[in-house]
């Protein structure tokens, strides 16, 4: 299986040059780019053109946009904003080779009704596809486990991805998010696996459902989450896709960048040689 490194795990302690050498000099494959932090960082002394032509010299690729973010149950106003930022980062995958813009949904204390979210969605889902049909870029939703995220189980974001039936829109199945909220395997079980395109692998401490954080995330393998079910399943399905390491917790900030990356990647193949993926 391939591998990618989120920026994410790296967030405080490292930069996009950084992230991208110390990525390849340890083996991954793919990276996901944070395009609200590093992305604009990086281009305040480069440009895309550098970063495609990167990617064109060295072994690692990148994998994904992260992230179009709070994309549903939005003002007009806002709305509009989603959709041109949106449009920018069509043409900076095109430009960077990026094959997936990862979407997160609307984060907020406000109560909508599960309906309300689910029209939403698949309304703006529907013409983020139409708007990405042109390029060689697909959509992939990925549900938060928080109780603030209008989207947060895998059941909810399969049925929204259902309706909107595009080629181009489907899941990241973030490992987190999937226990966060109490996401059932059953419900794993269910999904036409061709609509996860990529998973997210984490583990993290056992807080209950509705307490559980990011920045609880710890290294893959060390915490409550229940990966042996979710890999077998995945694995049981034939699922091909790219599996990138994503955690978020301030302890490891404060380690060496090379430390975490090594480490990301180690206890990652730890667990996927276990589950025999
Ligand atoms: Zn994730």
């Amino acid at each position: 299986m391939k591998l990618a490194f989120n920026q994410a795990t790296t967030l405080k302690n490292s930069n996009l040059s950084k992230d991208l050498n110390l990525c390849e000099k340890h083996g991954y494959d793919f990276i996901e780019i944070r395009t609200m932090d590093k992305l604009p960082e990086y281009l305040e002394t480069a440009s895309l053109e550098d970063l495609n032509n990167y990617f064109q010299s060295t072994t690692i690729k990148p994998l994904a946009l992260n992230a179009l973010v709070f994309f549903n149950n939005q003002s007009k106003e806002q709305y509009e904003a989603t959709i041109q930022t949106f449009k920018d980062m069509l043409e900076t995958a095109k430009t960077i080779g990026a094959p997936y813009i990862v979407a997160v949904p609307l984060v907020t204390k406000e109560k909508f009704l599960k309906s309300e979210i689910h029209k939403s969605c698949v309304s703006v889902l529907k013409e983020l596809s139409t708007l990405a049909s042109p390029y060689e870029v697909k959509i992939a939703l990925e549900f938060v486990g928080h109780p603030e995220c209008t989207v947060n189980t895998l059941s909810q974001a399969y049925k929204i991805i259902e309706e909107v039936n595009c080629d181009n829109v489907g899941l990241v199945l973030d490992c987190f998010h999937f226990h966060a909220m109490g996401s059932r395997l059953e419900d794993l079980q269910k999904v036409d696996i061709s609509k996860i395109f990529i998973v997210h692998i984490d583990d993290t401490e056992d807080f209950p459902i509705g307490f559980l954080t990011d920045e609880d995330r710890v290294w893959p393998g060390e915490g409550a989450i229940d990966l042996q079910g979710i890999f077998s399943i995945l694995k049981e399905k034939g699922y091909d896709g790219v599996v990138s390491v994503e955690l978020f917790r301030p302890d490891y900030y404060n380690l060496d960048a090379e430390v975490v990356i090594k480490k990301a990647k180690q206890t990652t193949n730890n667990v996927l040689t276990k589950m025999g993926v």
